[in-house]
């Protein structure tokens, strides 16, 4: 969603990240064009507790989404929210720092709805990875 935040709060929300994707933890640093600011529950404000830096994708496929069913335990569960929950608890990168493997159901539904390993950012991770800019030095 994208709603009209001022420069100075997006701001806090970019610094706030380490220019990361909340999600996905791609660096904006390597991109053409910034991130942007993701309303965690799209119904509520533009404060800073609801708000987190999000790469367009990653944006564009959590639109509204919350929760989501969980098939493989058979209930509800929300995903990932970068300002309840740390990224290393439900989340961490495989050995070759291509994956983002999920330590939790949480991280399992936030990958799959989110598409956290789709193929293109495979790729364009296997390149990052040949040039020592990924995995991200924070994670
Ligand atoms: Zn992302």
């Amino acid at each position: 969603m994208s709603r009209k935040i001022s420069e100075e709060t997006r701001e806090k929300v970019r610094q706030r990240a380490n220019f990361l994707c909340e999600y996905c933890h791609t660096s904006e640093h390597w991109q053409y064009v910034r991130f942007t600011i993701d309303h965690i529950f799209p119904n509520e404000d533009d404060s800073l507790e609801n708000l987190a830096l999000a790469c367009f994708h990653c944006n564009r496929l959590k639109s509204n989404k919350t929760e989501i069913f969980d098939t493989e335990d058979n209930k509800i569960i929300l995903l990932f929210n970068p300002r309840r929950q740390d990224w290393k608890e439900h989340f961490e990168w495989s050995k070759d720092g291509l994956q983002i493997v999920p330590k939790t159901s949480i991280g399992r539904m936030t990958i799959n709805v989110l598409e956290l390993n789709r193929e293109r950012v495979l790729r364009i991770r296997e390149a990052d990875v040949v040039v020592n800019r990924h995995p991200p030095k924070e994670d």
